[in-house]
C-alpha cells in the first residue's frame, strides 16, 4: 500500500454512519483529495463514482496509540521502515487507519533506530502511521511487567536532551513519574514529546505533580500501576480523578475485568478513555506463539502469556476492542467509536486532521458489517483493504 491521492470524487452511499452526534442512516459521504469533502443527503446530487455500502457501518478509522507488532513481526526485533509497513498493513485489516508503532523497553540504540524507522516510513507516505510510542526504558522495575529488567534505565537531564522526537508525526513516551522530575517532564513536553505515565508505583501526589508538569496520559490504565486504595489513591486514582487526562485501556477480556472498565468509563467518559490494542506479532496471523527478548510467549484463548503467566501485550485488534467495550460496559457504538478515534486523536493533538466524520477531515474510515466485523478500510480516501467476498 502506498498513498496516491485520489482526485476523482468517491461517494459512499446507503451506509449507517457513526458521527459525533450519533448513528445516522440518512447521510452519504463524498470523499475527494484524501479528505471527507462533504456530508450529503441521499437525494443531493454529486459528481464521481458511487460505492453502495448496503447498510454497512461507516466509522471514523481507528487510532491505536499502542501497537508493538502485528502481521508476524515485533517492532523491537527489527525497527525498520519495512516492519512499520508490515504492522500498519496488518492492523488496517481491522479498521485501524492510524497507529503508533510501539517500542517496549530496550537499549537506547534500538529506540533511536525506531525513531528513524518511523520518520522514514512517514516521509515515504506509508498509510496509517501517525507517530511512535516509546514505552520505556524509563520505567519502575517493580511494575515492569514483561519488560526486561536489564534494559531499564534511569532518565537523566542529559538523556532528556539527547532523546530525539520524530521530525514527522507524534512522539509519545511512557515514563514512571517517580523516576523522573517534573522539570524533566516539562522539558520533554517542550521538546515535542507527548508524555504518558505508566509501569509505575508512583503515589497520587507524585502523579499530580507530573500532570502539572505536562503529563497528559496514562498507559494501559490499571495494568502495571499503583492501584486505588482507601488512603492511597495511587496512579489509578490520579488517572480517574484528573478530568482532563487521557487513559489507554486494553479491552481484550484478559487485562481488565468488565467492572473495572465500567468504573473507568463512568469516571473519565468516552472523551477520556482510549481503546488501545497493545498488539503483539500474532495479530493478523494464525500464530500461537512468538519470541520476546528471548522468551517464548504463548497465545492461549486470546491472551499472550509467558511461562510464569505474565501478560505480554495482547492478541487484540481494534475492531474487537470496539465490540468488547460495548459488551462490557453497555456503552453505545457512538461512544465506543469516540474511544477508538476522536479521543486518541485529541490525545495526540491530531484532532484538527482526523478522528471524526466531518467535512474537511482526513478520509480515514473503518467500514464494518452489521456484526461490527471489519469489511473495508479507507485511508486518505484510498481503500487499502477490503474483505474477500469468497
Ligand atoms: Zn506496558
Amino acid at each position: 500500500m502506498s498513498i496516491s491521492v485520489q482526485h476523482t470524487p468517491l461517494r459512499l452511499c446507503n451506509a449507517r454512519t457513526v458521527t459525533s452526534e450519533g448513528l445516522r442512516d440518512d447521510l452519504d459521504l463524498l470523499l475527494q483529495d484524501g479528505r471527507i469533502a462533504q456530508l450529503l443527503a441521499p437525494s443531493e446530487p454529486s459528481p464521481g463514482e458511487r460505492w453502495d455500502l448496503g447498510d454497512k457501518l461507516v466509522l471514523p478509522g481507528f487510532i491505536d496509540t499502542q501497537v508493538n507488532g502485528g502481521g508476524g513481526v515485533l517492532f523491537n526485533d527489527a525497527p525498520t521502515p519495512e516492519t512499520v509497513v508490515t504492522i500498519a498493513q496488518a492492523h488496517a485489516h481491522f479498521g485501524t487507519t492510524g497507529l503508533l508503532p510501539t517500542l517496549i523497553t530496550d537499549h537506547l540504540e534500538v529506540v533511536a533506530a525506531g525513531v528513524q524507522a518511523v520518520d522514514a516510513a512517514i516521509a515515504a507516505g506509508t498509510p496509517g502511521v501517525l507517530g511512535i510510542h516509546i514505552e520505556g526504558p524509563f520505567l519502575d522495575e517493580a511494575r515492569r511487567g514483561i519488560h526486561d529488567a536489564n534494559r531499564l534505565q534511569q532518565l537523566t537531564d542529559e538523556l532528556v536532551e539527547t532523546l530525539t522526537p520524530l521530525r514527522h508525526g507524534t512522539t509519545m513516551i511512557t515514563v514512571a513519574p517517580e523516576h523522573t522530575t517534573p522539570q524533566q517532564i516539562a522539558r520533554l513536553v517542550a521538546r515535542g514529546f507527548v508524555v504518558s505515565a505508566g509501569h509505575s508505583g508512583a503515589d497520587y501526589d507524585t502523579v499530580s505533580a507530573a500532570i502539572d508538569a505536562g503529563i497528559s496520559g496514562f498507559t494501559h490504565l490499571f495494568n502495571a500501576m499503583s492501584p486505588l486504595t482507601s488512603r492511597a489513591p495511587g496512579m489509578v486514582g490520579a488517572a480517574l480523578d484528573h478530568a482532563h487526562t487521557f487513559a489507554g485501556i486494553i479491552a481484550d477480556d484478559h487485562h481488565l475485568a468488565d467492572a473495572s472498565l465500567r468504573v473507568a468509563l463512568r469516571c473519565k467518559g468516552p472523551e477520556g478513555l482510549m481503546l488501545v490494542t497493545d498488539a503483539m506479532p500474532p495479530v493478523g496471523t494464525d500464530a500461537s506463539q512468538f519470541e520476546l527478548h528471548g522468551k517464548t510467549i504463548h497465545v492461549r484463548d486470546g491472551a499472550c502469556l509467558d511461562a510464569q503467566g505474565t501478560l505480554a501485550g495482547a492478541a487484540l485488534d481494534m475492531a474487537r476492542a470496539l465490540r468488547t467495550v460495548q459488551r462490557a460496559t453497555g456503552c453505545s457504538l457512538t461512544d465506543a467509536s469516540r474511544m477508538a478515534s476522536d479521543t486518541p486523536a485529541r490525545f495526540l493533538g491530531q484532532h484538527q486532521m482526523r478522528g471524526r466524520i466531518a467535512a474537511g477531515l482526513a478520509a480515514d474510515l473503518a467500514i464494518l458489517d452489521g456484526e461490527q466485523q471489519p469489511f473495508a478500510t479507507v485511508i486518505a480516501g484510498q481503500t487499502v483493504w477490503q474483505r474477500d467476498s469468497h
